[in-house]
C-alpha cells in the first residue's frame, strides 16, 4: 500500500515496523467545545486507515488521545488553558469540563461508525511521563530553565537538526512572525517553545515539578504518549493538517532531542472542511456542531443529515483535498448512499447464471482495492463501487448477467470495503444490530434467570463473567436484571 508521507512529500510503500504489525497515533480532540466536523474529517480519516489495515490483516494498535490539559488559547506559550477557562467560566471543575466534551465527542463518535481506538490516553494522566522527558531533553542540553519554566531551545537544536523539516518553515523567518506576548521574555528565541510552564497563581490546573507548580506545554503529551504506547520508534502519525506546525514540528524536535531519533516514520495529514467555500469558523458564524449537523438546527442546513450522510459524504474528497460542504453537495451523497444499499438488496434476490469467474466483477474487486491502496483514495474507490451498482442494475434489468461466484465475490466487495473499510452501515444494519442484541440480551438473561431459579449458581456466574468479558454489565436490582454496554 502506498501513502503520502507529509515528511517525504511523496507517496511511499507502506513498511510496517514490525511484520504484520501497524502502530498508528493520531492527535485526537482538546476537550473544551462541542465536536464539530473537523474533529469528524480526522476521526473518519484515521478511523479508515486502520480498518483498511486491519481488513488486510495487521494487527493494528490505534492510540488516539485526549487534549485536557495545556491547549492554551492563542495556541502559544501564552494564555489562559481552554479548558481552565470554560470551567471558570461556567463554575466548573476542568475535569468536569473535559469529561462532559470527551463524552459528547465519543457520542458523536459512535454515531459516525468511528470504532473507539486501541488507547485512548488523556494527557492530564501521563504528567509523570511528560517530566520525565523534559528532564531528558534538558540532560541532552536542548532545554532551559527561566524562572520555573522549561523551553526548547529551538535555535540550538538547529544548529545540529533541521527545525521546520515537516513544515517547510526556516527558522530564520520566525523570529518576525513571533508576537510579543506573556512569557516571550523568558525565551532565548522567539521560537522557543514551552515544556513546562510555569503556573500563575490563578492557574487552576497544576502539578509539582523539579522546576515549579505548573503544567506541561501542549506539544509535548503526543510525543510522551505516542511513545509511552507504541514504543520509541512506530509507523504513522496522523492528524488535521493544520497541526503540522507548531504541534506536530515540534514533536519532531521533542523527540530528536530526548532519544535521539524521529518517532513517527510516516506522517499522514488530512485536509480542512470549508462552508460554502469558506474557511469554517466560530467568528464567521459557520462553525456547525456535529450535534446540529445531525439535527439540522444550524440556519446553514437545510434539512437534518444523518451521521451515515456525513460520513459517506465525506468519502467523497481524498483525505489530502479539502472539503466543501454545501446542502447540495450533502443531499447528492445522501441520495447516492441510498441507491448503493438498493443496488445491495438486489444483489441478494438476483439469480445467478452459470459458474466460474465473472470477469466484470473481477475487475470491480481489481480497481477498488487499487484506489484504497493508492494512498486511501476513497473518491475513487466510491466510484467504482457506483459502477458495479450500475452493473448489479443492469443485471436485475437482464441486460447483463452475473455468475454465482461473481455474486458471492460482489457480496464480499460491498462486506469488504463498504461496510468494513469505509465504515458505510445501513440504517437496518445499525437499528438491525440493535435489535439483535436486544432480542440475544433477553435469550441470555432467561437462561441465567433460569439457573438461578434452579439454584444452580455456578451457571448463572458464569453466564454473567461471559457477559462481562464482553463489556456488558449486568445488575441484580429489586425491580429485575438490567444490563448495560460499557
Ligand atoms: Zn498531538
Amino acid at each position: 500500500m502506498e501513502i503520502y508521507n507529509s515528511l517525504s512529500r511523496k507517496k511511499e510503500t507502506f513498511e510496517p515496523l514490525h511484520e504484520g504489525r501497524a502502530g498508528i497515533y493520531v492527535c485526537g480532540p482538546t476537550v473544551y467545545g462541542d465536536p464539530h466536523l473537523g474533529h469528524a474529517r480526522s476521526a473518519i480519516t484515521f478511523d479508515i486507515l486502520a480498518r483498511y489495515f486491519r481488513h488486510k490483516g495487521y494487527k493494528v494498535r490505534y492510540v488516539r488521545n485526549i487534549t485536557d490539559v495545556g491547549h492554551l488559547e492563542n495556541d502559544a506559550d501564552a494564555g489562559e488553558d481552554k479548558i481552565a477557562k470554560k470551567a471558570r467560566l461556567e463554575a466548573l471543575e476542568p475535569m468536569e469540563v473535559a469529561q462532559y466534551y470527551t463524552n459528547r465527542y465519543h457520542d458523536c463518535m459512535r454515531l459516525l461508525n468511528v470504532l473507539p481506538p486501541s488507547i485512548e490516553p488523556h494527557a492530564s494522566g501521563h504528567i509523570i511521563e511528560q517530566i520525565e522527558m523534559v528532564k531528558k531533553i534538558i540532560a541532552h542540553g536542548f532545554a532551559y530553565e527561566t524562572n520555573g519554566s522549561v523551553y526548547f531551545d529551538v535555535e540550538k537544536y538547529n544548529h545540529t537538526h533541521a527545525y521546520g523539516k515537516l513544515s517547510g518553515r526556516i527558522l530564520d523567518d520566525m523570529q518576525t512572525s513571533a508576537r510579543d506576548l506573556d512569557g516571550q521574555r523568558d525565551k532565548r528565541h522567539p521560537a522557543d517553545f514551552a515544556l513546562w510552564k510555569k503556573a500563575a497563581p490563578e492557574h487552576i490546573m497544576r502539578w509539582a515539578s523539579p522546576w515549579s507548580d505548573g503544567f506541561p506545554g501542549w506539544h509535548l503529551e503526543c510525543s510522551a504518549m505516542s511513545t509511552k504506547y507504541l514504543g520509541e520508534q512506530f509507523d504513522i502519525h496522523g492528524g488535521g493538517l493544520d497541526l503540522i506546525f507548531p504541534h506536530h514540528e515540534c514533536e519532531i524536535a521533542q523527540s530528536v532531542a530526548a532519544q535521539g531519533c524521529e518517532a513517527a516514520r510516516y506522517w499522514m495529514h488530512n485536509n480542512m472542511i470549508t462552508l460554502n467555500g469558506q474557511k469554517m469558523g466560530k467568528s464567521l458564524g459557520n462553525f456547525i456542531t456535529l450535534d446540529e449537523m445531525f439535527a439540522g438546527s444550524h440556519n446553514l442546513l437545510a434539512q437534518a443529515y444523518s451521521p451515515m450522510t456525513v460520513r459517506f459524504f465525506m468519502l467523497q474528497a481524498h483525505y489530502r483535498s479539502p472539503l466543501d460542504f454545501s446542502n447540495e453537495a450533502l443531499q447528492a451523497a445522501e441520495k447516492g448512499m441510498k441507491r448503493l444499499f438498493e443496488a445491495i438488496q438486489t444483489l441478494h434476490k438476483i439469480t445467478p447464471a452459470g459458474g466460474g469467474e465473472d470477469p466484470t466483477v473481477e475487475g470491480f474487486i481489481q480497481k477498488t482495492y487499487a484506489a484504497l491502496d493508492d494512498d486511501l483514495n476513497t473518491p475513487i474507490a466510491v466510484a467504482h463501487l457506483f459502477d458495479a451498482v450500475r452493473f448489479v442494475n443492469a443485471v436485475n434489468d437482464g441486460k447483463d448477467t452475473l455468475t454465482a461466484t461473481g455474486k458471492a465475490k460482489l457480496q464480499q466487495l460491498f462486506d469488504g470495503v463498504l461496510t468494513d473499510t469505509l465504515g458505510i452501515a445501513s440504517e437496518q444494519q445499525q437499528t438491525g444490530n440493535t435489535a439483535i442484541l436486544h432480542g440475544l440480551m433477553n435469550m441470555t438473561l432467561e437462561a441465567r434467570n433460569l439457573a438461578k431459579a434452579n439454584k444452580d449458581w455456578a451457571a448463572s456466574d458464569k453466564i454473567r463473567q461471559q457477559l462481562s468479558d464482553l463489556g456488558i454489565t449486568v445488575k441484580d436490582t429489586k425491580d429485575g436484571t438490567v444490563w448495560s454496554l460499557e
